[in-house]
């Protein structure tokens, strides 16, 4: 049911943001028997992953990954030709595929009798929200709330406001396919918004302020990334800043600061994409009018049961913190929804998995190796190279690397990192593996199927356990 009236509401739960933290919890809640009203300010549901995020994106990179597979097939024995690029019927297809999404889940509002209220949401006391559609408001009072208000995409102060500069939004928008592209920012945004447009023939040069590429992940994985993008790309600029950006008829002009650049040469860009990370919304919702305690960067805290300094008011997502990703969200909506309805859950995961959908991909869970060094944990590792695996190599690729990190002693599982084809399937087996204490042998005895990928994962145990055969180590 979607209302919109300048009238009151009371409900015993509202939940503050329709994005997979916010919808899982608003249905988990009604399943468990609240009355719930679920506040968007976008017309559809499903946040900034839905319409403007994990899901477009992803179906971007799978049309990436078609043409750089085609253009692989060339050196086989199989020649596609040159791509015929239809801009508009690909944006279509992009649509399609989120909209389908966003329909299925006004469906599954509306079946569990979940009240979709459209329009900004903003607190005038500690039990009240109120929601302004245009000219429309609407007083919602409530027993608990659930905050799900998410993050935006951060800016950098003092850069032109030109329709050419852009951040993932206008990226996923994909009205153009710029001839230069320079991407600013080389996490996990950058490098996928990066990998679309150099396959739909864009020259991407590529800005990062760190020393590395994808700074959070273990470099041992982001390695073979970089080294594909540097043969790709027109340039990957390392440690370095944009010092200016200036709008300009013919283009975007940028200079460069730190590095190998010099702030002097200017160059000139048709498109910019800034992906220095996202700023969560908690100073956007007037939080102080129901004393709920939000940072100066947005970010309001909890407690493990999800709850904020108000015992009736819970917070999930970007909006508590990193790492902002949707199924972190999902999962403390759950665990919020079943506080609020009375249930003894917490927030008690042991590790969150992290994926980047680049081309390879890269995934890591639980601890990296330079954690485990930055903790003096004792620890082993077994490293299985892919260029080994039979079923890497039929697929054209032999880049890949699965590493287990494993403590000393109890041979238990701290972590993985996976580089390779659908490394982010993949590393769900090391995730669950931690969450059941599993060991090392537990992986290497665990008969994985041949020819597939996941067989990496039970050949880096065996690589740690000094039994693999696929491989020759000289003992030591
Ligand atoms: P990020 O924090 O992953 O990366 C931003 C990068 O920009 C960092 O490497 C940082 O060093 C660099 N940077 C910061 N300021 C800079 C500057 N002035 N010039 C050049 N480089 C600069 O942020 P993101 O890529 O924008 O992603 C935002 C969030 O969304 C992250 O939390 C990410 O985990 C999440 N996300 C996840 C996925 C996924 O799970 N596949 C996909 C997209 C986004």
């Amino acid at each position: 049911m979607v209302i919109m009236s300048n009238k009151k509401l009371n409900t015993s739960l509202v939940v503050l943001g329709s994005g997979p933290g916010g919808y899982t919890a608003a249905f988990r809640a009604s399943d468990l028997g609240l009355d719930v009203i679920l506040i968007e300010k976008s017309p559809t549901l499903g946040g900034v992953c839905l319409n403007v995020g994990c899901i477009p994106s992803k179906a971007l990179l799978h049309a990436a990954k078609v043409i750089e597979e085609s253009k692989d097939m060339k050196n086989k024995g199989i020649d596609f030709g040159e791509p015929k690029i239809d801009l508009s019927k690909l944006k279509s297809w992009k649509e399609s595929v989120v909209g389908q999404l966003t329909s299925g889940l006004s469906n599954l509002a509306k079946k569990r009798n979940v009240i979709v209220l459209n329009g900004e949401g903003a607190f005038i006391s500690s039990n009240e929200i109120k929601v302004t559609n245009g000219d429309v408001s609407t007083i919602v009072s409530f027993d608990q709330c659930i905050i799900a208000a998410g993050s935006e995409p951060s800016r950098i102060p003092n850069f032109p406001d030109d329709p050419r500069i852009i951040d993932s939004t206008g990226a996923l928008d994909l009205e153009d396919i710029p001839a230069r592209l320079l991407v600013v920012g080389g996490g996990i945004i950058g490098l996928e918004m990066a990998t679309v447009y150099e396959s739909l023939g864009s020259k991407v040069t590529i800005v990062e302020l760190t020393d590395n590429l994808m700074p959070t992940f273990d470099r041992d994985l982001v390695k073979p990334l970089h080294k594909i993008m540097k043969q790709k790309y027109e340039e990957i600029l390392l440690g370095t800043k944009v010092s200016s950006l200036e709008a300009k008829k013919d283009g975007i002009y940028a200079s460069f600061k730190g590095g190998q650049s010099s702030s002097a040469k200017k160059e000139k860009f048709d498109k910019v994409l800034i992906a220095v990370g996202r700023t969560a919304n908690g100073l956007a919702i007037d939080a102080e009018k129901a004393d709920i305690l939000v940072d100066s960067k947005g970010l309001i805290s909890v407690d493990n049961q999800q709850r904020t300094n108000q015992s009736h008011i819970f917070a999930i997502g970007d909006i508590v913190g990193e790492p902002m990703l949707a199924h972190k969200a999902t999962h403390e909506g759950k665990v919020a929804a079943e506080v609020v309805s009375g249930l003894k859950s917490f927030f008690d995961a042991r590790v969150i998995p992290s994926v980047a959908y680049t081309d390879p991909e890269v995934a890591s869970v639980g601890l990296s190796e330079d954690q485990a060094k930055e903790k003096n944990i004792e620890y082993e590792k077994g490293v299985f190279p892919w260029a080994a695996s039979g079923r890497s190599l039929a697929l054209g690729r032999s880049e890949g690397l699965t590493k287990l990190i494993i403590e000393k002693g109890t041979k238990k599982i701290l972590g993985a990192g996976i580089v390779g084809s659908n490394a982010g399937d993949l590393i769900v087996e090391v995730g669950f593996a931690i969450e059941m204490d599993a060991t090392v042998d537990d992986i290497g005895l665990t008969i994985h199927p041949h020819p597939t990928l996941s067989e990496t994962i039970g050949f880096a145990a065996e690589v740690a356990e000094g039994t693999i055969t696929d491989l020759y180590i000289p003992k030591k």
